[in-house]
């Protein structure tokens, strides 16, 4: 294991289905990153989301990572184990229960002057005697209120290595889902996970840049250190789609029944501007951040 003071990076597949070629690549660019600068890293599965996540789907991904060449420091760690650790982190933090349904939600935010997708503060201010007469009205149904952050910011910058700073909205976001099973929200678990592994490097897909600012807000609501943010660009099919196993991504496993792993490797090595690399160890050798390819790659 690597001393902790030189901090440590993370990749955290939800194990959803096997990982293609988009998922791998964000894997190795966060494998480098950390490698490249001395840190620590480790694999986390994000499988609080329990309609989606198989911990068969799990061990497959583990095993890909493995078998592409990626090592990790100690065992991989699996969000299903840390709720009191969320219920710990929810306890310090101001909250409120939203009574909202997906659809009140969706018509409030189309509102004149709301941001789209943002929470309109519905049930914010909700006096006592009306949430105990919503909580009841649930309660018929066999259902708990979602649980929201109250902010207090309406927005909040971050530092990313290859963006610089960015600034984005924070609103009452959600921290524990409501329903009959409530699951945890994966702006509470991801915060409060890479605060409890030291993570001070986040290198992840820009799809994910949005809510940097809501989990960095939170980090800092909860003492916790803001890590330093690498959004990399994502890999985009020839419609310039994200690439998605449901658009017929081909997985690893799929392009190692018809090549060996080094060609695999050749193939996100030449996809990061390094053609003829086949092995992850060789290319932490030649990796420059500075010179990582700031567009999105095209997969054919
Ligand atoms: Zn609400």
């Amino acid at each position: 294991m690597h001393s902790s003071t030189t901090g440590a990076g993370r990749y955290a597949p939800s194990p959803s289905g096997d990982l293609h070629f988009g998922n791998l690549r964000t894997a190795v660019l966060a494998w480098l990153f950390a490698r490249h600068t001395g840190r620590s890293f480790y694999l986390r599965i994000e499988d609080i989301d329990t309609q989606r996540s198989s911990l068969e789907s799990a061990h497959r991904q583990v095993a890909d990572l493995e078998q592409l060449g990626l090592d990790w420091d100690g065992e991989p760690t699996y969000q299903s184990d840390n709720s009191a650790a969320y219920q710990s982190a929810l306890d310090k933090l101001p909250t409120f229960e939203c009574f909202c349904s997906r659809k009140e939600i969706q018509e409030a935010s189309r509102a004149p002057h709301s941001i789209p997708g943002s929470y309109p503060g519905t049930c914010r201010d909700l006096s006592e005697a009306e949430r105990a007469q919503k909580r009841e009205e649930l309660k018929q149904q066999n259902r708990l209120p979602a649980l929201r952050l109250r902010a207090s910011v309406q927005e909040f910058t971050i530092h990313d290595t290859l963006l610089g700073e960015y600034t984005g909205a924070v609103d009452d976001f959600i921290l524990r889902r409501g329903g009959q099973a409530p699951d945890w929200a994966y702006n509470l678990a991801v915060v409060v996970d890479d605060g409890a592994q030291g993570i001070d490097q986040v290198v992840r897909g820009d799809d994910l840049l949005s809510s940097a600012p809501r989990q960095a807000y939170l980090a800092q609501l909860l003492g916790l250190p803001v890590p330093e943010y690498v959004h990399v660009p994502l890999v985009l099919n020839a419609e310039g789609r994200r690439l998605a196993k449901r658009d017929g991504a081909v997985t690893l496993r799929e392009m190692l029944s018809c090549a060996p792993v080094t060609a695999v490797v050749e193939k996100l090595s030449a996809s990061l501007g390094y053609p003829g690399v086949s092995t992850p160890a060789q290319l932490l050798e030649v990796f420059d951040p500075a010179a990582l390819p700031r567009e999105p790659f095209i997969w054919r």
